[in-house]
């Protein structure tokens, strides 16, 4: 099996060793680029099989690379994580909504990064999962099929925006929805048309799920996300 490939696009060398060294550790081939243009260019010609991409950059700023790389249809398949500093909310949610997978805020332990690679790394191989398949996530069992969700269990009863809202959100255990990408996957009967109705709905679906709503953690400034399973 061919080692896996990731590009690290960062500007401060001391970072970007740090996390060369830790991603080579763990098994994984690296490829740098300190800035967006070289990035671009090596996106192309190394093919990683994903990018952790430092937002701010010379040249090419890291949310332009981001656009491009997802535009572009051969290489949009390619995870990308962003890297970003604290109080930066509005960037990390432009950056999810052009189609970045994840992120992780500086200053982070290697560990946590590690853990996110590894994390994006398998949810791109389970991508092929169908629409159908049921969900165990927690205590939580979503069975799309016979439209039900089980706590523990036990049935609770939910709204058909309610229900497909969760299932959006459990289907992807770890990963952060920005409102307005929720608002475009999830579609009900109380279909909800603004991100401030998704919060509504956040806070009705918390409350029939008891307990196990705490799964449902806001990320401030950002979205929302399915706690995942360690
Ligand atoms: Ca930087």
């Amino acid at each position: 099996m061919a080692q896996t490939k990731i590009l690290i696009v960062e500007d401060e060398e001391d970072v970007l060793e740090l996390i060369r060294y830790n991603l080579e550790k763990n098994g994984y081939l690296t490829e740098a680029a300190m800035d967006g243009r070289v990035a671009l260019e090596k996106v192309r010609s190394v093919s990683p099989d994903l990018i952790l991409l430092d937002l701010m950059l010379p040249e090419v700023d890291g949310l332009e690379v981001c656009r491009s790389v997802k535009k572009e249809p051969k290489t949009a398949g390619i995870p990308v994580v962003m890297l970003t500093a604290k109080g930066t909310e509005a960037d990390i949610v432009a950056g999810l909504e052009m189609g970045a997978d994840d992120y992780v805020t500086k200053p982070f332990s290697p560990r946590v990064l590690m853990a996110r690679v590894k994390a994006v790394l398998r949810r791109k191989d389970s991508e092929t999962d169908t629409d159908t398949r049921v969900i165990r996530v927690h205590n939580v069992e979503i069975d799309p099929g016979r439209h039900r969700v089980l706590i523990g269990g036990e049935a609770v009863k939910l709204t058909s925006t309610e229900f497909n809202l969760l299932k959006f959100l459990a289907s992807r255990p770890g990963w952060v929805f920005t409102r307005y990408q929720i608002v475009d996957a999830v579609h009900g009967a109380d279909y909800p048309v603004t991100d401030r109705s998704v919060d509504v709905q956040v806070v009705g679906l918390r409350k029939k799920l008891g307990e196990a709503g705490k799964y449902i953690e806001t990320v401030r400034g950002v979205g929302y996300r399915f706690q995942e399973t360690i």
